[in-house]
């Protein structure tokens, strides 16, 4: 395994499913507490973080959209859903003693900050775990490229992608056991090959900001900061 540079400022997305634990559906409690405890090992390693988690384990758009919704009506439902885990994030990281602000891109002044990109940054100076919450708060577009987005602008130095499996893939590892994994890839082989890596408009979101993206297994106990060490199985999407 080759070694990865020390990344110092990350934005660590997880879909709404990490915080789902086994049940199919919501949000599990012990489950988002083992993922936060990974979150504070980082934080206390000297790491600057932000989180942005999905919303898919309570609702999403295009699925309110296949049932004959309006779509962006059930895209806005979706925001609010990331809402719901960024709070529950919050509780979590905030049990373990880490200072953790919500700042929501749908201002909900009641339960959490509204985005203002300056104080998160300082909110980051100050060593406080930063979750962004609603995605980009627009509908049609994914917590994926929020992810993006508020990496660009946090200049952030890595993007990770915590998923269930622990890396990229030529094909699908779960339904192909021949399926190779790669350490490192480009951005435009992972656009032009359609490797489900994140949706197509943060890959070239991250490509046209050159923020690497790493994607590995958040279910693995360590493994966040092991790959942070670059210890650990990934796969660095880069140029
Ligand atoms: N969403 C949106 N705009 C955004 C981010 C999210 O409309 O900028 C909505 C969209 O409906 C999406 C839902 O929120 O389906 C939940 O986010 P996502 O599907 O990205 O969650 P994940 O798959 O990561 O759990």
């Amino acid at each position: 395994m080759t070694a990865r540079p020390a990344y110092k400022r990350i934005l660590l997305k997880l879909s709404g499913e990490a915080a789902m634990g086994d049940q199919g559906f919501g949000i599990d409690p012990e489950t988002v507490a083992r993922v936060a405890q990974e979150v504070a090992g980082v934080r206390a390693g000297g790491h600057e973080v932000c989180l942005v988690i999905g919303g898919g384990n309570i609702f999403r758009g295009v699925a309110g959209a296949a049932k004959g919704m309006d779509r962006a009506t059930a895209d806005y439902m979706g925001m609010l859903a990331t809402i719901m885990n960024a709070l529950a994030m919050q509780d979590a990281l905030e049990s373990r003693g880490v200072d953790t602000r919500v700042q929501s891109a749908i201002p909900m002044a009641a339960v959490c900050e509204p985005y203002i990109r300056r104080r998160a940054v300082r909110h980051l100076e100050k060593g406080r775990v930063v979750i962004f919450a609603a995605g980009t708060g627009s509908p049609y577009f994914t917590t994926d490229t929020g992810a993006a987005l508020r990496a660009a602008e946090m200049r952030c130095d890595a993007l990770l992608k915590g998923t269930s499996v622990d890396g990229v893939y030529d094909s699908d590892p779960k339904t192909n056991p021949a399926a190779r994994r790669y350490d490192r890839i480009g951005y435009d082989r992972v656009l032009n090959d359609d490797l489900k890596v994140m949706d197509s408009a943060a890959v070239a979101l991250c490509r046209d900001n050159g923020i690497p993206i790493i994607v590995f297994n958040i279910r693995e106990a360590g493994n966040l900061a092991r790959v942070l060490r670059g210890e650990g199985i990934a796969t660095v999407v880069g140029a």
